[in-house]
């Protein structure tokens, strides 16, 4: 068992130990773990017998307690509740009547209730201002019932443990885009929401084009509006300049890679972008810590192997001891049994390696990493489905007839906000953000300081330079590129995110995102100085590459900074 950092325990004593007996004392993070691993082993005493479940228990303990590999959030929380409920990711559908949009509202809160997130999208609702009808009135519009859905998520906190996360959607021809695109530019509005325009193909060819675009009423698919696509796609810019919202999600790439299209079209994701899902479906995670998976210079693959293996099954299993708030999830879920297997301590995995991040051998080996993870997944859920059966909808599916799946997705790259302090390391595919920061947020009893990045700090040793002052420095920047007395190669390899330019955040986005069948959420950090024109362009990069989404962040924007380089000296 390995020892929980003071940032880790803090957090798990606030939010994920369960309270024992009298209520007084708190179980540990071990018994934490292996409560998690009881649970989820338990999924195969539907197969075979006790001794068989036994061994996975033991399994899954061992690559939990090694952190080599954690489940998501609610997983760790709920695992063993009456009605546990393990998933983070759910999509649901916006109906366009009262009585539905009242309907998905109050899933939507006994989702987040569980701790899990909520994706929509909205564009079925008809805009805003149309006359509503029998009962005379006009129609509030999308972006009014989105301001209902976030004050209600405010109101209702995940567990009691987090604020619910939303993504909220609007395709691109919807008549109240335009309002939509500038929904958070006036500051503190939609906490709880993440924005995305749902973009088209001919979108995008028609603003390289300078063509014109239409809006489409939802009901009647009559023209509603015509402008030059320009005009919104420059709102569009304007926004993500602004606060870094809107980001875009890209439905005809997803479209193309749904293996479930003749069942459905997807409209929607999770709130961070990494599991694009039908209506009702919902989808848990796990990642694959890199960074414990170097030894002797090199990655470790035999051992990476049968990590994800385990790991695979370990998410099968969830599905099948997991709870859900309703029968039509439950039933979407079953049906497509989705699971999404990711990766965090990617710039670790690269530290450990002495490899710079904004590197083509980082990309590289990106590709290397990725790939080889995606077809371990994939025979992994190909072997599942020989012992345990396909899942359901596996006829109609894309696989049938070559290869028989358990599981209709296997990889999605999450961003690990929370499981990557609990494992100590650096989040999902993102560079460090900084080699000593401060987080506020995270818990209700103060911020969260972490310390100088010991692998720095043992380069600095080593290296004979001067320890104390040149911590001290860092301590205060958080960074160390500044720093002359250092050598090239080792302030290059301590880049961190604003250091790296926002071309290599996008790279490893998109070979990540080549090997990942759901998504890849991450963010790309841009300069404070970078234009609306600079975010274009990445935009435009990132459709072109066949990216399924993409946000961006450009320092200092946006009115909520939860993060700091520097702790002081
Ligand atoms: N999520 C959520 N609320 C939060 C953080 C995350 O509902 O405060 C959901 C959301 O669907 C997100 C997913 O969990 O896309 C994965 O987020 P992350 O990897 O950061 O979660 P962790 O498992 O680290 O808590």
């Amino acid at each position: 068992m390995e020892n929980f950092t003071d940032n880790a325990l803090r957090i798990l004593q606030e939010r994920y130990l369960w309270r024992k007996g009298n209520g007084e004392e708190l179980e540990s993070p071990e018994e934490m773990l292996r409560r998690v691993a009881k649970y989820v082993a338990q999924a195969e005493l539907k197969w075979s017998g006790k001794a068989e479940a036994e061994k996975w228990e033991s399994f899954f303990f061992d690559m939990m307690s090694t952190l080599v590999f954690l489940p998501n959030s609610p997983t760790l929380m709920n695992a063993g509740l009456p009605k546990s409920q393990l998933s983070a990711c759910f999509v649901l559908p916006v109906k366009d009547n009262l009585s539905g949009i009242f309907d998905t509202l109050k899933l939507a809160a006994l989702v987040h209730q569980k701790g899990g997130g909520t994706g929509f999208n909205f564009s079925r609702l008809r805009p805003a201002g149309d006359p509503l009808g029998s009962q005379g009135g006009h129609a509030s519009g999308p972006v009014s019932f989105i301001k209902l859905y976030d004050f209600a998520t405010e109101q209702v906190k995940q567990g009691g443990k987090r604020r619910g996360a939303n993504m909220g959607i609007l395709n691109v021809d919807h008549p109240d885009i335009l309002e939509f695109i500038r929904l958070k530019v006036n500051g503190k509005a939609l906490q709880n929401f993440n924005l995305s325009v749902g973009i088209f193909d001919r979108f995008m060819e028609a603003v390289a084009e300078g063509r014109d675009w239409q809006l489409i009423h939802p009901n009647s698919r009559k023209v509603a509006q015509t402008l030059p696509a320009k005009e919104v796609w420059e709102a569009i810019l304007e926004g993500a300049w602004e606060n870094g919202n809107p980001g875009m999600v890209f439905l005809d790439t997803i479209h193309a890679a749904n293996p479930l299209s003749k069942i459905g079209r997807i409209w929607a994701t999770n709130p961070c972008g990494e599991v694009p899902m039908l209506d009702y479906e919902s989808c848990n995670l796990g990642s694959v810590n890199l960074s414990r998976f170097v030894s002797n210079g090199k990655v470790d693959y035999q051992k990476l192997k049968e990590t994800v293996r385990t790991g695979i099954r370990f998410l099968d299993n969830v599905i099948e001891v997991n709870h859900y708030p309703t029968i039509k999830i439950e039933k979407a879920t079953l049906s497509n049994r989705k699971i999404g297997l990711g990766v965090m301590g990617w710039a670790e995995m690269l530290l450990r390696l002495q490899i710079p991040y904004d590197t083509e051998e980082a990309v590289h080996l990106g590709d290397q990493v990725m790939s080889f993870i995606c077809r371990v997944s994939q025979e992994a859920s190909h072997e599942l489905a020989l012992e345990r059966g396909c899942f359901p909808n596996w006829e109609v599916s894309a696989f049938n007839p070559q290869k028989v799946m358990r599981n209709a997705t296997v990889n999605s790259i999450a961003p690990t906000g929370t499981i990557s302090i609990l494992a100590d390391t650096s989040s999902s595919i993102e560079p460090l953000f900084a080699l000593a920061f401060q987080r506020k947020k995270v818990l209700n009893s103060g911020s969260l300081t972490t310390e100088v990045h010991p692998l720095f700090k043992k380069a600095v040793e080593e290296g004979g330079f001067p320890v104390q002052e040149i911590l001290a420095e860092v301590r205060a920047s958080g960074r160390c590129g500044h720093i002359a007395d250092l050598p090239y190669q080792l302030r290059s390899v301590f880049k961190t995110a604003l250091e790296i330019q926002p071309e290599w955040h996008l790279k490893h986005q998109l070979i990540f995102q080549k090997h990942t069948d759901n998504a890849v959420s991450k963010t790309v950090n841009l300069p404070e100085t970078a234009s609306p024109k600079d975010i274009g362009r990445i935009y435009c990069e990132a459709w072109k590459n066949k990216a399924k989404g993409i946000t961006v962040f450009r320092n200092n924007s946006g009115n909520e900074q939860v993060i700091y380089q520097g702790i002081g000296k």
